[in-house]
């Protein structure tokens, strides 16, 4: 079966979910309260889950005219007409997660994430932050043949690999083509699908 990467369209407008951007007084990008004393003394880096189980802020306004689109801090978001339509084709192994006062989107989020052979990937890793753990950033995706593929032909694969950039963790799934095939017939918008090798 074929894989395919699952990428994003820029957006002209920046979401985040963990951070709040200001623009008087020239950009700024301040971490929410509530989250700040969960980061890393080092790297500033922290738990993207335990942030999300401390909760999401009442006043996160996304804005997105596609189906499907990434937050700057990594977070994959999906319309109504995609959560039904994965609801609807029984895709397994992802949850949904509800922003406060957002009835368009919700957070997409894998339930068991797939396991990877860190040694097989291929992928880069840079600057590992001592304190905790986490690399500053990563390259490529990892090799389709180090990633323990779960069974059924509708799948979203989330692998058990931390893809990270300058903010965080960054969610990149893996689609079947099965699944590819039903989001073209759908006609989901904001995505592309990128053969993985
Ligand atoms: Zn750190």
């Amino acid at each position: 079966m074929n894989y395919f990467w699952l990428y994003h369209k820029d957006l002209r407008d920046n979401n985040w979910l963990f951070y709040n951007e200001t623009i008087e007084n020239g950009w700024s990008l301040r971490i929410r309260e509530r989250y700040a004393k969960l980061r890393c003394s080092k790297c500033k880096k922290f738990d993207e889950i335990k942030a999300l189980k401390l909760g999401l802020e009442d006043n996160i306004k996304l804005k997105c005219k596609y189906d499907i689109f990434i937050t700057d801090d990594g977070f994959i978001c999906v319309n109504q007409k995609v959560k039904k339509l994965l609801e609807k084709l029984k895709v397994k192994n992802i949850k949904f997660i509800n922003i406060p006062n957002e009835k368009q989107f919700s957070i997409l989020l894998p339930k068991k994430e797939a396991k990877v052979d860190m040694k097989k990937c291929g992928m880069k890793f840079y600057k590992l932050c001592k304190s905790c753990g986490r690399y500053g950033y990563t390259l490529y995706n990892p090799l389709l043949s180090s990633i323990k593929l779960p069974k059924s032909l509708m799948q979203m694969v989330f692998p058990n690999i931390n893809f990270e950039n300058g903010y965080g963790r960054i969610y990149i799934y893996l689609l079947s083509e099965d699944l590819v095939n039903k989001f073209k017939a759908a006609k989901v918008t904001g995505v592309e699908y990128d053969k993985a090798r």
